[in-house]
């Protein structure tokens, strides 16, 4: 009998959660995953006395769904999606919606909108974010692919996802094509900026003597001002983690980062638009640096630092890291929104900022009180070209630009690595900058392959060559 208000398939940790959470907004959901024993693992622990309705085989599963058929992917991205895509079409009739909810590569949405289009089914690619925690009681949905598809599905996600400012829901359409997974994929580059620019601070406060509990204690403040944040608190937590013989587990865990990829992808998009995306650029070298431990355990022996330690106040020392991150995390996000614009113009997506802002402001790894800064920041102008021109920000960056500039000053002195801290200090002073050294590097392009240069007493669009040598 045809019940189900939607059907999920893929039950590993982010299926399972996103389906007990629809259920306790009241949707009846089936469930299938390739792997039929969790499908029973499932019904009998998480689901047992719920609504959900387990089945054993696609065709069971489709014949339990309500039209137009709702079925959600939640399985490991890439080829996986397009193999249950194929499984499951035949057995779907036109109208019929496929949202894949995993962390899909935007370019594989932008293909299977067109493909499923062409067959007359509505696809979505919607990014999900808040791991389990937030999968279970509200995480952030960013939907998007074909649009005549998400009346059926809003009220289903904009219910289950998280609720900020009394109520508004962490969830808004985002545009066409992979639009949704696009946001998703920024979402995790600036994840990725976010935790290496806690690192730092925390590398910065270690190396100037600051004991785990101490550092404890710094974060849990820092959590209660303009850094309040998810990853601000998880730190703080962190921080204070004892085993059982009282000491501190942060210390034994091994420095090699590990990275799924959504980073890597968001450095290669920037590259490809040709946007400065250094931070998290930065970051994702910083877990590339992290993860050679064998060679910089040889290096460590060999290669001579500057032979200083930190011997400064320590207190005024951890207002200017505070400082530092916090200028150095609006730079991330200045960097993050002049990528999103960018993409919105190449791909003709007409992005919201300000409904990203929202829907970033809750229920994922990034949320924070800042995203609803971002928020207002592109309420008062929509057309914002920079996060660093409106008013807030601004006032919010020179303020915290002296004890920035001499967290980085005092890094270097120590010989304390602060890729982010310094990239982000670099990108604002070019950006501040009228005339940058281009001009010699235009010069040098001429030079040596007649690319020509424009002049600063000519027309911009006005070419000239020079021969520099003089030679014929
Ligand atoms: P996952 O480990 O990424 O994927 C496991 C699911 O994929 C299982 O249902 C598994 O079925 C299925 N699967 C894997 N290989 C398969 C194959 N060759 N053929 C058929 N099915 C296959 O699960 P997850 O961590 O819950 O994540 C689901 C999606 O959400 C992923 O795209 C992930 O990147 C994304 N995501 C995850 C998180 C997180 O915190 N974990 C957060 C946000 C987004 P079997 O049980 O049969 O192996």
């Amino acid at each position: 009998m045809s019940q189900a208000d939607i059907g999920l398939i893929g039950l590993a940790v982010m299926g399972q959660n996103l389906v007990m959470n629809m259920n306790d907004h009241g949707y009846t959901v089936a469930v299938y995953n390739r792997t039929t024993s969790k499908v029973d693992d499932f019904m009998n622990g998480p689901a047992k006395g719920s609504n959900v309705i387990g089945t054993h085989s696609v065709e069971e599963f489709v014949a339990t769904l309500k039209t137009p058929r709702r079925v959600m992917l939640m399985v490991k991205a890439g080829e996986v999606v397009d193999k249950f895509i194929n499984t499951i079409v035949p057995h779907l009739d036109k109208g019929d919606i496929i949202i894949d909810g995993g962390n899909s590569l935007y370019t594989d949405s932008n293909r299977r909108v067109e493909e499923l289009s062409a067959k007359g089914l509505r696809y979505i690619g919607a990014g999900v974010s808040g791991g389990e925690e937030g999968a279970r009681f509200g995480p952030s949905i960013m939907p998007g692919g074909d649009p005549e598809a998400w009346p059926a599905v809003k009220n289903i996600f904009q219910d289950i996802s998280a609720k900020v400012d009394g109520g508004e829901a962490c969830c808004e359409w985002v545009g066409k094509g992979g639009a949704g997974h696009y946001v998703k994929m920024v979402h995790n580059g600036i994840e990725y900026g976010d935790m290496q620019l806690i690192c730092e601070a925390y590398q910065l406060l270690k190396n100037a003597g600051f004991s785990n509990d101490e550092m404890h204690e710094i974060f849990k403040k820092w959590n209660t001002g303009v850094l309040d944040s998810f990853l601000t608190e998880i730190t703080t937590d962190i921080l204070g983690y004892k085993q059982e013989d009282g000491t501190h587990l942060v210390d034994y865990i091994l420095d090699t980062a590990g990275q799924k990829g959504t980073g890597k992808w968001t450095g290669i998009n920037a590259l490809d638009l040709g946007m400065p995306l250094t931070l998290i650029a930065e970051s994702v070298f910083a877990r590339c640096v992290s993860a050679l431990k064998d060679q910089r355990i040889i290096a460590s022996k060999v290669l001579q630092g500057p032979g200083v330690k930190f011997n400064g106040d320590k207190e005024a020392f951890v207002n200017d890291v505070e400082q530092a991150l916090y200028a150095s995390k609006i730079i991330s996000y200045a960097q993050g929104y002049m990528l999103l614009r960018e993409a919105s113009e190449t791909y003709k997506w007409d992005l919201d900022f300000g409904a990203i802002a929202l829907m970033w402001r809750g229920g994922c790894i990034i949320r924070s009180v800042f995203l609803g800064n971002i928020k207002e920041a592109f309420e008062q102008d929509p057309d914002l070209d920079n996060l660093l021109l409106n008013d807030f920000f601004k006032d919010a960056i020179h303020m915290a630009q002296a004890g920035w500039r001499r967290t980085v000053i005092k890094s270097i002195e120590i010989g304390v690595p602060t890729p982010c801290f310094s990239t982000a200090l670099s990108f604002y002073d070019s950006y501040r900058t009228e005339v940058l050294p281009a001009n010699l590097l235009q010069a040098q392009r001429d030079y040596f392959g007649a690319h020509t240069y424009e002049r600063l007493d000519k027309p911009r669009g006005e070419f000239f060559h020079t021969n520099w040598t003089g030679k014929g």
